[in-house]
């Protein structure tokens, strides 16, 4: 069985609210367990990071629904391919919103500190500034639920 993984950016639109992240985190971590997808999501405030690892077909459905979501704009694909192993298997979608962290991580793997142009950061830069943020980030499940 093989397995893909994915990565994409993209910008939050105007319809995308604080409370948001939350309730996209509760609807991904639900989707893609089901699916055995798993990865991790990243934020600050003008940009999303997302990856995505599992089958083919269970990644393209769900990468198909989030592109058509109107609370994000200009998703760029950014990596695509099979993959011997993933890095995020015991997450269904870990989360990292921690600017300082971000910023931290990323002067190690791209010119600057902020995260403007990820398109700046080849692709293997990028997954290794992904999994750089996996230790110390949260996982689905410790995330404050809304209500
Ligand atoms: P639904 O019952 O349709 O919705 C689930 C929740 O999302 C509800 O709380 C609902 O209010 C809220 N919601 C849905 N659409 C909107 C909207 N347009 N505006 C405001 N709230 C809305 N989904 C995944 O399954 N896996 C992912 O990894 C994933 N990552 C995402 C990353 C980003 C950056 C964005 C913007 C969205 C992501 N989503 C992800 C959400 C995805 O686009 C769909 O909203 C979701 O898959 C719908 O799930 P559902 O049909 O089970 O739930």
């Amino acid at each position: 069985m093989s397995i893909v993984r994915l990565v994409y950016i993209s910008q939050p639109t105007d319809q995308f609210q604080a409370d948001d992240i939350e309730k996209i985190l509760v609807s991904a971590q639900a989707n893609n367990r089901a699916k055995f997808v798993t990865g991790m999501l990243v934020f600050n405030s003008n940009l999303f990071l997302q990856v995505l690892e599992g089958g083919p077909e269970q990644v393209n459905g769900i990468f198909s629904k989030i592109f058509k979501d109107p609370r994000h704009r200009k998703v760029q694909l950014v990596n695509y391919g099979p993959i011997k192993k993933r890095l995020f298997a015991d997450w269904s979608m870990g989360y990292c919103g921690d600017v300082e962290r971000i910023r931290k991580q990323l002067l190690k793997y791209s010119q600057s500190d902020s995260f403007v142009n990820p398109h700046q950061m080849s692709p293997d830069a990028l997954l290794d500034f992904l999994a750089s943020l996996r230790y110390g980030s949260k996982a689905p499940n410790q995330l404050p639920l809304a209500g």
